[in-house]
């Protein structure tokens, strides 16, 4: 059962009403840099859906809570291989809410590419064909979006996974590394700490993890170096 202001959030779904085993909803699909997790730097395409359930305080893809366009999967797939490209990014919005994502994934898989899916982390990663790497969020005090934390996640981390943090302050950055440290997720997984823009400077979070000297790695959004920080399609 969701709430009011969850239903409302997902109501731009209706689009698929009828077709969600045949089509997904998607914002776009262009060829770019991986800008974060371990593959930040490598020529990549994204296939961002559309709709969010979450409203994260820092949300740099707010124009994908809306709109999009109902897409059968043959196109979605066609128009992700027509780049050339090995890695294929999912992300959003929230990927997880499309019924026909692990379809999807198993189509980009069979045509021979690497797949990564980014996720809020609000719904059970465990629909994730194997062969993905998932880049699960865990979402901080500071991103208002605490409480839609699905820690059940944690347990389903699998080889090449990532789990990253974006932190807005030092009550993040104290919040996250005390789970870090109780779940004992580095040694598990690779962690990513990454100073939300224009909230956290950079310098300082590297600062606190090297006196900390905590088992993390500073994740810088590249693509926001390279292109700025508003640039769409990028
Ligand atoms: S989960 Fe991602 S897309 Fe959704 S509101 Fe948060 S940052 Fe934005």
């Amino acid at each position: 059962m969701v709430d009011a202001a969850t239903a409302e959030r997902l109501r731009p779904l209706e689009k698929l009403k009828g077709r969600e085993s045949t089509h997904l909803l998607i914002n776009e699909i262009y060829a770019s840099i991986q800008g974060e997790s371990t593959h930040a730097g490598r020529a990549c395409v994204f296939v961002r859906t559309s709709v969010c359930n979450q409203r994260c305080s820092y949300c740099d893809t707010a124009y994908a809570f809306t709109g999009g366009e109902a897409m059968r999967i043959d196109e979605v797939v066609r128009q992700a291989l027509s780049h050339g490209i090995e890695l294929v990014e999912i992300t959003g919005g929230e990927p997880l809410l499309q019924p026909l994502l692990p379809s999807l994934c198993t189509r980009l898989l069979e045509a021979g590419c690497e797949v990564l899916i980014e996720t809020g982390g609000s719904h059970d990663t465990s629909v994730i064909p194997e062969g993905v790497h998932t880049i699960l969020d865990i979402k901080t005090p500071g991103s208002r979006e605490e409480h839609a934390n699905d820690y059940g996640n944690l347990q389903r981390l699998r080889t090449g996974d990532e789990v990253k943090f974006v932190l807005t302050s030092r009550q993040d950055y104290d919040w996250s590394a005390a789970l870090v440290t109780r779940e004992n997720l580095h040694e598990r997984t690779t962690v990513l700490f990454s100073p939300a823009w224009g909230l956290l400077e950079p310098a300082q979070l590297a600062a606190w993890i090297v006196a900390d000297q905590l088992p993390v790695r500073l994740n810088l959004q590249l693509h926001k170096y390279v292109w700025g920080p508003t640039k769409r399609g990028v």
